[in-house]
């Protein structure tokens, strides 16, 4: 694969370069710069509507529907310059989860519906997959929804449910038939959060933020209208999901940006009075998780070009799910290591974007305890790591 990029594509990064630089509210790009993974949903949605505008926040999504048209060259291209100028991310569960899902085995009345919505940032949206005992062995979920005149009459728990607390929507697998082989038995409802029954409880994280919830489900009634595709068929369209969350667990562009972060720390940072870059060991953990990244960068391009050509992520995306979250964990362990002593005190306070004292330490030290706390999780979340090794077993090297 060709790397060096063409005048067109170096002539794309200007344009992305300059979009950003006048478009991106400063205050929205300082609190990206303190708290990436936890920011207000309104920066998020005032982000996204900029790009939605410009037509660029569907990269994915094929033209008809929104998307770009972009090659996998200029993908890459946007996320990495996104990442280098703490653009907020762009929240997955409506435009990289189920707008791919609703597209591709969605009725025209729901593409109507719902796709527009998605690519205005107007519907946001949470993913009901997981529950008490049925995270790794998802088949086996026990929400049941039962056909009821017009209507769907839900009723169970889902737990770890990112963001339900901010979502008006979620995409949700329910067991319809329980007497078939379980993965047969599963359906795909959208549910609108708002329905008489659903609660949403906090879970708070061991970082001390609310990012994860618990939803109950209390004889909730859904239109059938909210079924996508057969019912019975939610496991092939949860899987293909599964695919679009995984890739996009990656991070490569971060990642490529956080290492340059850690360098400059480890220049500023000393041990026995010199520079932590310049200490063999610490510029050896630098220097192999920077050849892992670049492994990761062209796994994660073929994978790119292969969903370009309509492909799909398919199960390679399970590879960079868990080198990309290997590779951001060791970074976090590294982050914290290069700050010492200023990483003891737990200064979460000064990520609200309304604090205004100084830290203890210098400024790039309050964010990376707190973020290395809450990534602890990438491992487990989108399928654990574990779990994504058994994929890669049967699925890509057919064992
Ligand atoms: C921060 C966070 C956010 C999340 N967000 C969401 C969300 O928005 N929506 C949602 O639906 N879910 C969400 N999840 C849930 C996530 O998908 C599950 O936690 C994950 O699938 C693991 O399931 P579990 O927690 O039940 O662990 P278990 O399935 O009980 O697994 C426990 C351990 O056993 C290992 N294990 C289990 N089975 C096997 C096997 N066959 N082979 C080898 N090892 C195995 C696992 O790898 C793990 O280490 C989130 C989780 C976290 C932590």
């Amino acid at each position: 694969m060709d790397l060096a990029f063409s005048d067109e594509e170096l002539a794309f990064r200007e344009e992305v370069r300059a979009f950003i630089r006048d478009k991106l509210p400063p205050d929205i790009r300082e609190r990206a710069r303190r708290n990436w993974a936890n920011l207000p949903k309104e920066d998020h949605v005032t982000w996204q509507r900029l790009l939605y505008e410009r037509g660029w926040i569907a990269a994915n999504w094929p033209v008809e529907y929104g998307g770009t048209g972009w090659s996998p060259a200029q993908k890459f291209i946007f996320e990495e310059e996104c990442a280098k100028a703490s653009c907020p991310r762009i929240v997955p569960f409506g435009l990289s989860m189920v707008g791919p899902v609703i597209y591709t085995f969605g009725n025209q009345e729901q593409k109507d519906r719902f796709l527009p919505r998605i690519l205005k940032s107007e519907d946001w949206w949470c993913q009901g997959y997981s529950e008490p005992g049925s995270g790794s062995d998802l088949a086996s979920l026990r929400t049941r929804a039962v056909l009821d005149g017009e209507d769907y009459v839900v009723n169970g728990l889902k737990t770890w449910t990112s963001g339900a607390h901010k979502a008006n929507w979620m995409f949700c697998l329910v067991r319809t038939d329980p007497d078939v082989k379980q993965q047969e038995g599963i359906s795909f409802l959208l549910i609108d959060m708002k329905s008489p029954g659903v609660t949403v409880r906090p879970i708070i994280s061991m970082d001390e933020s609310h990012y994860l919830n618990e939803v109950f489900l209390d004889d909730v009634r859904v239109p059938q209208a909210n079924l996508i595709g057969e019912e019975g068929k939610g496991w092939t369209y949860a899987k293909f999901l599964l695919g679009h969350e995984r890739t996009g667990i990656a991070g490569v562009g971060r990642s490529k940006h956080r290492i340059q972060i850690l360098k400059d720390i480890a220049r500023q940072e000393k041990s026995d009075g010199r520079p932590l870059l310049e200490q063999a060991d610490f510029a050896r953990k630098v220097a192999a998780l920077e050849f892992d990244l670049t492994a990761l960068e062209f796994t994660n391009l073929r994978v790119m070009a292969g969903d370009n050509a309509g492909q799909g992520p398919g199960p390679e995306s399970s590879i960079l799910k868990i080198k990309g979250t290997e590779i951001e964990q060791a970074m976090n362990e590294l982050l914290v290591e290069a700050l010492g002593y200023y990483a003891a005190p737990y200064e979460r306070d000064w990520l609200r974007p309304d604090w205004n004292e100084p830290p203890v330490g210098p400024d790039y030290a309050p964010g990376l305890m707190p973020e290395h706390l809450l990534r602890r999780a990438s491992s487990i979340y989108g399928g654990s790591n574990e779990i994504q090794k058994n994929i890669i077993a049967k699925m890509v090297l057919g064992l």
